[in-house]
Order: C-alpha cells, then structure tokens, then sequence
C-alpha cells in the first residue's frame, strides 16, 4: 500500500472553524439529571430563531461558539467581524431577557415548549440594537425584517455557555444531520472537496446550473437549504424539500449529491450572512461554498454583488473554506446552453429570462414555465402547491 492511500483512509476533510467541532449536549443519566435540574430553575422562552441557534450550537454548527455572546464577543463581532479570540465570525449569536436573571444558571425553553437546556450565566449586558443594525444589517428600519426580529428582542442580553440536554424536534427528521453526520457521510464516500450551495427556494435551472459548474471541480455538493424560520412569503419549506428530492432524482448523480436541512433562521443579513453561511458549512465538512447574487439579501437593501465584496474583508485563508461566486445565469437560446453574462455575448434579447412575479403567476395559473426556465418536475410541485394554498 502506498503511502497516498494509507493517507487516503485519514480524514482530509476540512477542520471545523476554530479547529475542533463543538458538542454542547449530553446524553442518557447526565440528560436526565440535567433535566431534572433544569425544572428547578426560572426559565427563559426563546423564540424560534433563539432555538435554532441552540441547537446549532449543540451541534457544532456554530463551533467555535460554545453558548449565546457574551458582551466582548458581542462587540467584535459586530464591529469587526471577528470574535474576541480573533476567529472570523460575521453575525451575533445572542440570547435576550427581559430582566436579569437571579441566579448563575438558568433553563431554556424552546419556543414550542419544553425545556431544553441550561445556560452558565457569564455577564449580562445592554446592547445598542440600533448600532447593531447599523453594522450588520447595514441598515436601521425597522422595516427590514431582520432588524425588526432584533429590536423586537430588546436590548438586555445574557451569555454564558450552554448544555442541552434536549435537542428540538427537527423540523424535517429525515433531512437531519449534525455536522458530525454529514462529515462522516462525505468521509464515508471519500469525499475530500465538497461545495455547500445554501438556498431558500426552489431550485430552477439556473441554480442547477451553478452548483453542477461547481460539482465540475470538486468532490461532492452537499445541498443544504434553509429549512429554519423565514418570512411569510417564501415558498414552504416542505415544498421546497419537495422540489430538490423531484430533481435530484431525476437530474443529480446521487453518489456525488447529498441532501439535508440547514436548521438556521434567516436574518436577511445579506453580505454578513453570507460570511456566517460559509463558516457554518464549514462545520459540516464543505470546503466551498457558492455564494450567489444577492446572497440572503432582502428587498433592496444590498447591492447585488455586495455578498461577494464582503469576503475581501478577511485575509486570504483567513476563512478556510473557499467561497464560489456565481452571476446571474440564464439560457442563451442562441448560445444554446445555460450561460452567464460572463460566459455568453449575446444580448439579453436572445436570453429567457422570467421575472420572479411572472413565474409565480404561471405557477398561479396551472401553466409550465418553459423548460429552459425549470425542469418540469419541479413545476409540477409547485403548481400542485399553488393549486392547494
Ligand atoms: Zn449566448
């Protein structure tokens, strides 16, 4: 055996951010015990996106975070995009009171109910919200609906280290993998170079085409969408799942495609979000990441291409994990394939090209888009939705 695959047997996955995969749970008698503790102490409700971030957390998803900021890892972050200790790290990861806790442990109750886990106390501290919106979201209305959700928590925050000791219920069960699961699915599959594509959509050509121009030069795609807390008017998530599982099926290797739910919920963070996509696949083994127009962005709030920008604002490697980016694509009739604007010289005429409102009002209506704009399982998904809401 020579010493290229004596080494192939090793991990060459990429190391977790801040070089060790975070586990803030813990399990059968200690659970328990916890459990049992925990009734015993004032508790905190979260709110959705506070137990999303919990149980990302516990994971290692957000490794190297251990439990909500405290007030210096607070501070980097939002004015310098790094934690205290100097690890990059692009949003707050933070837990809201509404009165300072009494005691040095408190439990926390996710927001269905049901406790869940028991934070250290470390500092409790007053957050300026609004500088905070300023910095990360770029913006201080409260229309924005990111800035809304943080103004909404209050400005009284409490961090600490954190033990869970129930994990919630996912919300698609047989789409979830810790970032322990899917790094030991891509080892299981020699995997070593593996690009995260992050969406909360459904998948149309044009995203096909991205991430199979990205799957071109790595190992394997681990698809990865969003299935956490987003505003009203995005598309179900159980729809969407639906969507991807019509279209891998039918149009993905299946020995180079990995399916399963991100758990996070969307700030709409736009540029810094990202940044924080990238770091969290990173955890779950990607070393690439596509980041595309307009990245978690919201209404008119970014510039388009300000989610690429912003990772010139870490030293080379300072991140690790590679991120792609991609433009607009579209199919060039004349071209005759899928094409950018980087790639096709024709002019937009000779494009197809359909407005997000256009689509929705043929999906509305019973009729397929054209071809070239989404593979007709997928339409037929969403024309089913329609036809049902
Ligand atoms: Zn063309």
């Amino acid at each position: 055996m020579s010493a290229a695959d004596t080494a192939r047997g090793a991990s060459h996955l990429i190391d977790p951010h801040g070089g060790v995969l975070i586990d803030r749970t813990v399990s059968g008698s200690e659970a328990a015990a916890l459990a049992e503790q925990a009734a015993g102490l004032p508790s905190v409700r979260l709110t959705e996106k506070q137990t999303a971030d919990l149980d990302m957390i516990a994971s290692g998803a957000l490794s190297p975070l251990t439990g909500f900021m405290n007030q210096a890892d607070y501070t980097a972050v939002v004015e310098g995009m790094h934690l205290d200790n100097g690890v990059p790290w692009a949003l707050p990861v933070t837990l809201s009171v509404e009165s300072a806790p009494a005691g040095d442990r408190i439990a926390l109750e996710g927001f269905e109910g049901g406790l869940l886990a028991v934070l250290d106390v470390e500092e409790v501290f007053e957050a300026d919200r609004e500088n905070e919106a300023a910095k990360v979201y770029r913006t201080t209305e409260e229309a924005h609906p990111g800035v809304a959700q943080i103004y909404a928590e209050g400005g009284l925050l409490v961090g600490g280290k954190v033990t869970v000791f129930q994990r919630p219920e996912p919300a698609f069960p047989k789409l979830h993998m810790d970032p322990a699961d899917t790094r030991a699915a891509f080892e299981e599959r020699g995997w070593t170079r593996v690009v995260g594509f992050q969406t909360r959509n459904p998948v149309h050509r044009a995203h096909e085409y991205i991430q199979k121009c990205a799957l071109e030069t790595v190992d394997g795609l681990l698809l990865h969408p969003l299935v956490g807390k987003t505003k009203g008017d995005d598309v179900p998530a159980e729809v969407r799942v639906q969507c991807y599982e019509v279209l891998l099926e039918n149009y993905y290797p299946a020995d180079r495609t990995l399916l399963s739910a991100f758990p996070a919920a969307m700030r709409y963070a736009g540029p810094r979000e990202a940044v924080w996509h990238a770091i969290c696949r990173k955890n779950y083994g990607c070393s690439h990441f596509i980041v595309g127009r307009d990245h978690a962005g919201v209404g008119s709030y970014y510039g388009t291409y300000d989610a690429h920008h912003i990772f010139d604002e870490f030293e080379p490697h300072e991140l690790d994990i590679e991120p792609m980016f991609f433009d607009h694509t579209f199919f060039c009739r004349t071209c005759g394939n899928m094409a950018s604007n980087k790639t096709c010289p024709h002019p937009s005429d000779h494009h197809v090209f359909l407005s997000g409102t256009k689509v929705r009002e043929m999906l509305g209506n019973g009729e397929m888009p054209p071809p070239e704009f989404s593979r007709a399982e997928v339409a037929q998904v969403l024309i089913e939705a329609y036809r049902q809401s």
